[in-house]
């Protein structure tokens, strides 16, 4: 009879290696590329709540490079819901890009992140086409319309996120799926108009002025994580997917489809989601008047 061997003194081959390997994990999802991820470069409009918590997956997974857009200083009301900040910082009033790259650090240091301290209008404009997914994690209709524009135009994809306390929306746009509406589609200038007074995605009238909000948005922790959460996996399809999408016009089964075209609402309070086929509006002057130009 053979002799019981204690368990420590078991060789487990390739173990080592397998734990060594932050991605081990990940990497044996279907379809998975660790590649593509750490050669991917992601351009994150918006530091706050919901970009805490798309910023810190991407760093997480591996994303190569992200480029954060913010000139915003840190507040202590932002603690709540901002995984990435701390208090020291907020009483230093420090910038959140700077605060969110030196926790990028600590959190995976094989993830470059560049950082811009500028409002959304004022970035050189060829810095999209250095990009190969734009995220707006932004309260700010104008920019969040400027951020979809020029997107559309160098056909990057678009990821937008908006939230309202127990509520949020996700939504992309993609300039290869041609039929696919943008965000732009069917808001006219009345709309704009009525947008920038009350943009809020629960339709309650919110005071602000050139898109931005005045009054102060009510915003939860769980609702930030989730729409954040959905944000992130748009941008990993898009990573994985848009390769396969450019050549066979479909979606990889295995990566699955983003949310192009579409809107998915998040409701907290009834724990349902829905999603809605956004209309493309023949007139839009971003995704049907630009391409039948070109
Ligand atoms: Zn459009």
């Amino acid at each position: 009879m053979a002799e019981k061997k204690d368990p420590s003194e078991i060789e487990i081959i390739g173990f080592d290696s397998i734990e060594s390997d932050k991605y081990d994990r990940q990497k044996r999802i279907r379809g998975w590329d660790q590649k593509k991820i750490t050669n991917a470069r992601i351009m994150v409009i918006g530091v706050g709540a919901t970009g805490n918590e798309l910023v810190k997956n991407l760093v997480m997974a591996g994303v190569g490079t992200i480029l954060l857009i913010d000139y915003d200083l840190i507040e202590t009301s932002n603690l709540n819901r901002c995984i990435l900040f701390n208090a020291k910082a907020a009483k230093k009033k420090k910038y959140k890009v700077d605060v969110v790259k030196e926790a990028c650090r600590i959190l995976n240091p094989d993830v470059e992140i560049i950082t811009i301290k500028e409002d959304l209008n004022n970035i050189d404009k060829d810095l999209y086409k250095q990009y190969d997914v734009v995220c707006s994690c932004l309260d700010n209709i104008e920019a969040r319309l400027e951020a979809n524009n020029y997107a559309y135009y160098y056909n990057i994809p678009f990821i937008d996120s908006g939230i309202d306390g127990y509520f949020g929306t996700v939504q992309a746009v993609y300039s290869k799926m041609q039929t696919s509406s943008c965000l732009q589609c069917g808001i006219s200038n009345v709309d704009l108009d009525l947008m920038w007074r009350k943009f809020s995605c629960t339709g309650q009238e919110i005071d602000s002025q050139n898109g931005e909000t005045m009054e102060k948005m009510a915003t939860l922790i769980t609702t930030t994580s989730i729409i954040g959460g959905i944000q992130t996996q748009q941008v990993l399809k898009f990573i994985l997917g848009t390769d396969y999408f450019d050549k066979y016009k479909k979606w990889n089964p295995k990566i699955g489809e983003p949310l192009v075209g579409k809107q998915l609402n998040y409701n907290g309070l009834t724990n349902k989601f829905n999603i809605i086929n956004k209309i493309k509006d023949p007139n839009c002057w971003t995704c049907s008047f630009i391409k039948e130009n070109e």
